[in-house]
């Protein structure tokens, strides 16, 4: 009975072959890790949109203020140009001269959140870049996977096809332990046990489960979760 699920294993092993040799390969390792970009890139960009939101308010807010200083000093301007006593003149100066400082540091303020929006910008166009980069490498490395499935296609027909017939000769039940695991990509599955020890971890294994086994049954190793039996 197990001679015919083992097999079926080694039929089987052609078709894993042809699974790590896809799953394996450059180009859809280039695909996924483009789309990965791909489905990231939203998040950076949406912080993006936040941070220069944020530099275009408080840019507006310093453009303003600066805006409002210049034509108050204006005004003081303007007043110098009528005053008559000294005392009038010095405070009328002074004051013009503070509020030139004034906006003199509030424009250099604007140059730097200007060149702060400025690196945002650039940062806009990397990640455009970035995206269709990712975009080509996808579209180009997924046709090249496709190619390569493709390719694998008939071989991997006749693998299914003569799996379907060995199926036939296994113990439903056994059949349906082995394709869970198959199904958890865990390969090979079944494993003899040799001096009483699991064929695949080395586990020592406990006498219950080795008189299990003498009695002809398949049983799960704790270790690894590979079948084992024990040749009769
Ligand atoms: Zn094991």
């Amino acid at each position: 009975m197990i001679e015919q699920l083992l097999k079926y294993q080694d039929v089987d092993a052609g078709l894993r072959k042809i699974e790590i040799a896809l799953s394996g390969s450059e180009a859809r390792k280039k695909a996924v890790s483009a789309k990965k970009y791909l489905e990231s890139v939203d998040e950076t960009v949406n912080g993006l949109d936040v941070k220069a939101a944020e530099l275009a308010h408080i840019y507006e807010k310093l453009q303003q203020e600066s805006k409002v200083l210049a034509d108050q000093r204006e005004e003081f301007i303007g007043a110098l140009e009528h005053a008559e006593d000294e005392n009038a003149l010095n405070y009328l100066a002074k004051k013009a001269d503070e509020l030139y400082n004034k906006v003199k540091t509030l424009t250099q303020e604007t140059a730097r959140v200007s060149e702060a929006m400025q690196a945002v910008y650039k940062e806009y166009a990397g990640i455009r870049n970035n995206i269709k980069n990712a975009q080509a490498q996808y579209a180009e490395n997924g046709k090249i996977y496709n190619e390569l499935k493709a390719s694998k296609q008939d071989e991997r027909t006749a693998i299914e096809t003569e799996l379907k017939g060995l199926e036939k000769n296994v113990e439903p039940s056994l059949m349906e332990r082995y394709k869970a695991k198959r199904a958890l990509k865990i390969f090979p599955i079944l494993y003899e046990v040799r001096e009483n020890v699991c064929g695949a971890c080395n586990m020592e294994l406990p006498k219950s489960v080795l008189a299990q086994l003498k009695n002809g049954e398949v049983i799960e190793c704790d270790q690894c979760g590979r079948l084992l039996y024990l040749k009769k």
